[in-house]
């Protein structure tokens, strides 16, 4: 069994950037479980059916351009309600973060459902306000017309679906460790989350 890095939260709130600089400090391998409900989300937008698009995915799903749009973001988290959807993505993840050499998964439900056994566990958050405005100011530099109100929308809407729906409903696991990213800057938040680690394996 290898070393598990579990670490959830809203969208936007920074466990992107956390995870990629934590298993990097770490040398372990990072999978962000998001891309999986994004590329079944971006499937069902061309017409497919989430249950099978979710079973038949493969790992090159998850290399395409375009699963970064807020539209795919809306899709992903329509499909990621789904119980059989979730279920056709359970092993993929486990066998990931069972992997020799350590792994750090980022998604919603790491903590709670995929690996309840992880050595650390981490649940990043910040506002909605810092979220929206930090989506914003990434989508704008690429060039994405969305406003600030609209995406704070889509950020809120996203958030309602996550933590309302019955299926591994996004919320922290009771053993995990708050990051509130709101008033941090991407230096700061690194070192919280490298010295919560560090504090849980020694
Ligand atoms: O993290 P990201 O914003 O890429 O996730 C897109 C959507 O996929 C989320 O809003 C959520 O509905 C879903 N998701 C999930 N469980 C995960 C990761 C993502 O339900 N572990």
């Amino acid at each position: 069994m290898g070393f598990t890095i579990a670490i959830d939260g809203p969208a936007a709130a920074g466990k992107g950037t956390l995870s990629k600089a934590v298993a990097a400090h770490f040398g372990f391998a990072h999978l962000d479980t998001g891309l999986l409900y994004r590329a079944v989300g971006a499937k069902t937008l061309l017409g497919a059916e989430p249950i099978e698009a979710a079973q038949e995915l493969v790992a090159e799903d998850l290399d395409v351009d375009g699963l970064r749009t807020p539209d795919v973001a809306q899709a992903a988290s329509r499909v990621a309600v789904i119980a059989e959807v979730r279920a056709a993505l359970v092993d993929f993840q486990r066998a990931f973060g069972a992997r020799a050499g350590g792994a750090v998964l980022d998604g919603r439900d790491i903590g709670t459902v995929i690996c309840p056994d992880a050595a650390v566990k981490l649940f990043v958050t910040a506002s909605a306000e810092v979220r929206a405005e930090r989506r914003y100011l990434e989508l704008s530099a690429k060039g994405d017309p969305s406003t600030r109100d609209e995406v704070l929308a889509d950020v809120q809407a996203r958030d309602a679906r996550d933590m309302e729906r019955v299926e591994a409903p996004l919320k922290p696991a009771d053993d995990a460790v708050l990051i509130d990213t709101s008033d941090l800057s991407i230096d700061e938040a690194v070192a919280k989350a490298i010295a919560a680690i560090q504090a849980h394996t020694l």
